[in-house]
């Protein structure tokens, strides 16, 4: 070998130069993930060191203290990221610091070409560019390492335009330290702008992607302090001095990774509140690791509040994934269905790479595997505090149940199994609301199906008319005041074989109560008798209904509007109407209680003269009164009014 040391200047590889290009000039927010992944570069080679060593423990020498250390330099702008891990010789650092080995990246490039993204996009993010990241906020980066067992180091160089050097370095001691120059706004010289010199923001970035690096992150932080006296007191007088002390960042240590009964209550929940910004502790934790053909450890949190816009917006997965323990992606939707978007926690699998991208994600086998797990397990949780804890259930389902309920309409394959999570107010529950299996549980063997009503709280739906009946039969009814109960009840259809029964739509058999079928008969008979009455309210009423009759649901009341069994229901309608979406409406049927004394009223001006101005304004009223019932304004209110001011005006 020559004295001269040697040095070149050589071209990066065409696809390297084109990451080089899209990392400089990118203008992604989340710059700062370039030191999880030279962190991570640093406890993959001291890995590769500690694996190498097994075979040739000379490769270590005296250094056996594996570290990665962040020095920051305010002065200078730099920051330099150094471990002892394995280190590359020469053709190493051009082989993998001039070309891209990497098959993830050249997908990622394709990937980029083909969606015609600008480099800001969110790829980057996902993708993680590994080191070539360092360009993002590094206007110069300079590598300095020495091979495990190697006698000489290399220095590497660019500046990203284009070429790169290399050449012999004396560096002295196994392992990598790469030296980013920083560009001016990520130095502190930009007010608003991250600055990567500054401790706190590198004790914070550690702290969020690196905490469980398996390897102590150390940095040194210094500040003036008095010199102690031999009782370890400070000295007044004396000059403060700076004080170096060096301090590992991270904790090293998943708790994920620890057995379940090494765990306090407490850190589960410091670790929920650290990482998703709660300040309440999460109602439910679940820990568990599965190892097999698919292997993982998940923590996953159930937190005991909705976050108040929960309900309004996107739903965003609350998922982070791990892979060894290095933070690889927040947000992991893949793994939980979008009902359980309210889960919080974590996935760590050895199965996903760093750099694996969401596209590749969603068609891995193995995510798939894990998130039928998780569900099943988050169900099997909530399924158990419903049965052992149900005042925890009760906070669960006021917080989260809708979401559960959304799963029951969205989620078709998912339904058995919520339809068992779920909870209703009913006539008998009183303030303890109760599963479906608790009310067919009691149901009266003669009853065939479920009874629900639509309305705003329980003294709203007590008072409606079509609980007369039920009210009367002493059947338990179960309320829906959520404006989605009704949909979820219509997605369900039955359950256990035992049909869903509105009291306001169609035609409500109640035969099967009474054991005895007098009371429908009588109906079918009066129906029949009055036939050319009810004719005449429908022509009066034209459109308004699809059909009048007499009513076998009412007790006290005069009048009540149904709707059909088929098509939505009143109560949908209204939300239909909320939504903008008026072209959706119910099939009306208006049920006349014919033991009523308005009946006979109506019958004796029918009787006088069907086409008189008085009883077709008593079809009106009669159906105004119906719509008020359920809640819906008239159609005209003032006339509504006049007529009913009239009436009153001839009173006796
Ligand atoms: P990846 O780490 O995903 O392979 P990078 O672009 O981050 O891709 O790094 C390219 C290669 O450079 C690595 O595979 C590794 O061989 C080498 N390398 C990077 N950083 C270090 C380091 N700190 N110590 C040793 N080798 C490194």
């Amino acid at each position: 070998m020559s004295d001269k040391v040697k040095r070149e200047t050589l071209e990066f590889q065409a696809e390297t130069r084109q990451l080089l290009d899209l990392m400089v000039h990118s203008i992604y927010t989340n710059r700062e993930i370039f030191l999880r992944e030279l962190i991570s570069n640093c406890s993959d080679a001291i890995d590769k060191v500690r694996f190498a060593a097994l075979t040739d423990s000379s490769l270590l020498g005296d250094d056996k203290d594996f570290a990665i250390s962040l020095e920051p330099d305010e002065k200078k702008g730099t920051l330099a990221v150094v471990d002892n891990g394995i280190g590359m010789t020469y053709q190493e650092v051009i082989d993998n610091l001039g070309t891209i080995a990497r098959s993830g990246t050249r997908s990622f490039l394709e990937q980029l070409k083909q969606s015609g993204q600008t480099p800001d996009g969110e790829l980057i993010g996902q993708f993680g560019v590994g080191f070539y990241s360092a360009f993002m906020v590094a206007e110069q980066v300079t590598v300095l390492t020495q091979k495990a067992g190697g006698k000489t180091g290399v220095k590497w160089e660019s500046t990203a335009d284009g070429s790169y050097t290399v050449e012999e370095y004396d560096k002295g001691s196994r392992g990598t330290k790469v030296i980013l120059k920083l560009k001016p706004e990520f130095r502190g010289q930009d007010k608003d702008g991250d600055n990567f010199t500054d401790r706190q923001t590198l004790q914070g970035l550690v702290k969020k992607y690196s905490d469980y690096i398996r390897y102590p992150i150390r940095m040194a932080f210094i500040s003036e302090k008095k010199p102690l006296d031999k009782d370890g007191k400070e000295v007044k007088d004396a000059p403060a001095a700076p004080v170096v002390e060096v301090k590992t960042l991270n904790s090293m240590v998943p708790l994920w990774a620890k057995p379940k009964t090494e765990i306090k209550r407490e850190e589960y929940n410091q670790l929920y509140k650290e990482m998703f910004h709660d300040w309440e502790d999460p109602l439910e934790v679940l820990h568990s690791r599965l190892e097999g053909s698919v292997e993982y450890a998940n923590l996953l949190f159930i937190p005991a509040r909705a976050p108040f816009d929960f309900y309004n917006r996107e739903l965003k997965s609350g998922i982070r994934l791990y892979s060894r323990n290095v933070f690889v992606m927040s947000d992991c939707s893949e793994l939980l269905p979008d009902y359980l978007g309210f889960v919080r926690g974590l996935v760590d699998s050895p199965d996903f790479s760093l750099n694996i991208s969401r596209e590749i994600l969603q068609h891995s086998k193995q995510l798939k595997t894990i998130g039928k797990n998780l569900e099943k397990a988050v169900l099997k949780a909530l399924e158990n505090m419903l049965k052992t804890d149900k005042p925890k259930y009760n906070k669960f389902w006021a917080e989260f149940g809708r979401a559960i309920k959304i799963g029951i309409y969205h989620d078709y394959g998912a339904r058995e199994k919520l339809q068992e999570l779920l909870l209703f107010h009913t006539s008998k529950s009183g303030d303890d609301a109760v599963t479906l299996a608790d009310y067919v549980g009691r149901m009266p063997e003669k009853q065939k199906a479920i009874y629900y009503a639509t309305g705003k709280d329980a003294a709203s739906i007590a008072r409606l008319p079509q609980m007369e009946g039920l009210r009367d039969r002493d059947v338990e009814v179960l309320y829906l005041y959520d404006r989605v109960d009704e949909f979820v009840i219509d997605a369900l259809r039955e359950y256990k074989g035992k049909k869903f029964q509105s009291i306001s739509r169609g035609d409500l058999d109640l035969s099967d109560l009474t054991g005895d079928d007098d009371q429908r008969q009588a109906a079918e008979k009066l129906q029949e008798s009055n036939k050319s009455l009810l004719k005449a309210i429908k022509d009066t009423l034209g459109e308004k209904v699809a059909e009048v009759r007499i009513s076998s649901r009412l007790k006290d009341s005069a009048v009540c509007l149904v709707s059909s069994d088929q098509g939505i229901s009143l109560s949908m309608e209204k939300i239909f109407q909320e939504m903008n979406q008026s072209f959706f409406k119910a099939r009306r049927i208006l049920e006349i209680n014919p033991g009523h004394d308005l009946f006979a009223a109506l019958n004796r001006l029918y009787e006088l003269s069907p086409k008189s101005d008085e009883f077709r304004d008593f079809c009106f009223l009669l159906y105004d009164q119906a719509l008020l019932i359920e809640g819906i304004l008239p159609d005209d209110p003032v006339k509504f009014a006049n007529q009913v001011a009239r009436l009153m005006a001839a009173a006796k």
